[in-house]
């Protein structure tokens, strides 16, 4: 039994040749690459919503590339010690999956029984993330209305994805844990530099979160060092200054042919309180 539910009358989807039905006999059809679209036309506000294609194939071919693989790496430790036993994953905005598929990677490498759900709002992520990762399960949805059944998963985890607190306690089972990954401060501070004459550091969030309980936060901070123009690129097209910034500033970096940056990531525990 799969926790998908229906995103019109919230009822539990069960998969039915090549589409998923509820009780009601609403249909969702699996696109070919393997991933359904739970996502409302009544829920668009645009046609079509999320990351478009070009960010998602600079997301992909920035992320093969293993830049952030250190971060990746932490990041399966901390799922690995909240799933000792494995149990049900779900990731609240998966993206092109690059996490997803090692999260899922990395559990199967120590044996242990896991599913993995994933959803973005972008039908190029989920299309992307499908792709990508066979074995676990994709849907084009909201995080903010999230189309899995109540006290569902094990772990729910939201990297660089916008936050629905109340959607993410419905969701998980009780004292589920949530793996939330922010930028730290100074994260992409040389790529920062290279486009502003007067760059600013982030600012990192209050920890506190209602209806969750914090059990620490890991910071993984390293420098990477991009050799060609196509990574420069590929990483100015995935962050949200390549929208904040005008023509000279993309065309200075695009002169560059080589850029080294701090990366700094927080990789935030929670505990859901009842
Ligand atoms: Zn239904």
């Amino acid at each position: 039994m799969s926790i998908w539910s229906c995103p019109v009358c919230g009822e539990n989807l069960l998969k039915r040749e090549k589409s998923l039905v509820c009780k009601k006999n609403h249909s969702f059809d699996y696109a070919r690459s393997g991933y359904v679209n739970l996502l409302p036309v009544s829920r668009k506000k645009t046609k079509l919503p999320g990351d478009n294609a070009l960010m998602i194939n600079a997301r992909r071919s920035f992320l093969s590339r293993d830049f952030y693989k250190p971060m990746s790496d932490s990041l399966c430790n901390v799922v690995d010690t909240f799933m000792p036993y494995g149990g049900v994953l779900f990731d609240a905005g998966c993206g092109e999956g690059y996490y997803t598929k090692n999260v899922y990677q990395s559990l199967s490498d120590s044996d242990k029984n896991a599913e993995i759900y994933g959803v973005d709002i972008s039908k190029y992520a989920a299309d992307a993330a499908a792709k990508s990762c066979r074995t676990a399960k994709f849907a084009v949805g909201s995080v903010f209305h999230i189309p899995v059944i109540d006290n569902s998963c094990d772990v729910l985890m939201s990297l660089f994805a916008p936050y629905c607190g109340d959607e993410f306690r419905r969701v998980l089972k009780p004292n589920g844990k949530m793996i939330l990954v922010i930028p730290g401060r100074r994260h992409l501070w040389g790529l920062k530099k290279a486009i502003y004459s007067a760059p600013y550091e982030n600012n990192v969030q209050d920890y506190k979160l209602s209806g969750f309980e914090f059990l620490g936060t890991e910071k993984v901070d390293y420098e990477i060092i991009l050799k060609s123009a196509d990574d420069i690129q590929n990483l100015f097209t995935m962050t949200p200054y390549y929208y904040k910034t005008g023509i000279q500033e993309h065309m200075r970096l695009k002169s560059l042919s080589e850029l080294s940056t701090e990366v700094s990531f927080e990789i935030l525990k929670y505990r859901k309180k009842e």
